[in-house]
C-alpha cells in the first residue's frame, strides 16, 4: 500500500479515537517519504536521532510538528531544544535540566513526556515507578521553569504475546491515572504516548493518546 493509503487507514481508525494523535515515525525515510504523509495530512513527525531531526526540520515545511522519540544524549540537547515540540523520551533528572536550560536559551517551554520501563527486557531504556516518583517531586521537575511534564511514554514488550504486551500497557495507564490525581507542580499528565505499528490496536484499547507509527505508514525500514 502507498504511504497515502496507510495514512487514510490510521486517519479512519483513529476516527473511534479522537482522543488519540498519531506520530508518524520518519526514522530513516526521506524527504520525500515524509511529504508524501505531509500531503496526506499529517503534521506530527517522530524521529528518534538528533542530526536527523535536525535536518529535516531544516528542510521541511514550518508547520511541522517535531517529536524526539528515541534515547537523548544530554550533550545534544541543544541542537533540538529550539524547534523541538515533544520529548518523549526523558528518562532522568540530569536530562530534564538540561533541557530545561537549553530551552531557557530559546526563551522557550519544551514539553516533556517522561519515558517509564513497562518492558520485560533489560534494554529498553526507561524509568521505575520508584525513579518515576522521585523526578516528580517539587524539587525536581517542579522546580523547573522552561520544561513542562505532559505525561508518560512506554514501550512493551517486542512479544508475540498479546497478553503480556496489553498488561503492561495497562500498568502504564494505571499509573498515568494515579498521576493524573495528584496534583503536582508543573505537570500535566496529558498525553500517554504507547503503542507502535506491532501493538497500536493493543495500545489504543489500553488508553493511548499518542501512538508512534513508522513501518505500518512508511513500509519496512532500510538501515544501510
Ligand atoms: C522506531 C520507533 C517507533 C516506530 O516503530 P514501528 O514499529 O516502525 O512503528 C516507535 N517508537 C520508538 C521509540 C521508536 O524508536
Amino acid at each position: 500500500m502507498s504511504i497515502a493509503k496507510n495514512v487514510e487507514k490510521f486517519s479512519d481508525l483513529l476516527k473511534e479515537y479522537k482522543h488519540c494523535k498519531l506520530v508518524a515515525v520518519s526514522k530513516t525515510k526521506s524527504e520525500q517519504e515524509i511529504m508524501e504523509a505531509y500531503h496526506a495530512g499529517l503534521r506530527i513527525f517522530g524521529e528518534n536521532k538528533v542530526q536527523e531531526l535536525s535536518a529535516k526540520y531544516e528542510k521541511l515545511p514550518g508547520d511541522i510538528q517535531w517529536h524526539m522519540i528515541g534515547h537523548l544524549q544530554r550533550n545534544k540537547v541543544k541542537y533540538i531544544a529550539p524547534f523541538v515540540s515533544l520529548i518523549h523520551s526523558v528518562d532522568s533528572f540530569k536530562l530534564l535540566r538540561e533541557i530545561d536550560k537549553q530551552a531557557a536559551r530559546y526563551n522557550r517551554t519544551v514539553d516533556c513526556l517522561l519515558q517509564v520501563h513497562i518492558a520485560e527486557e533489560e534494554t529498553k531504556f526507561g524509568l521505575s515507578e520508584e525513579e518515576l516518583d522521585d523526578m516528580l517531586a517539587a524539587d525536581q521537575a517542579g522546580a523547573l521553569d522552561h520544561i513542562r511534564v505532559k505525561g508518560l511514554m512506554g514501550m512493551a514488550t517486542f512479544t508475540e504475546n498479546e497478553e503480556q504486551v496489553r498488561r503492561e500497557f495497562s500498568a502504564l495507564k494505571k499509573l498515568f491515572d494515579k498521576l493524573k490525581d495528584r496534583n503536582l507542580p508543573n505537570v500535566a499528565m496529558e498525553e500517554l504516548s504507547m503503542g507502535m505499528s506491532g501493538d497500536y490496536l493493543i495500545a489504543l484499547e489500553e488508553g493511548s493518546t499518542m501512538i508512534r507509527v513508522g513501518s505500518a505508514i512508511f513500509g519496512q525500514r532500510n538501515y544501510n
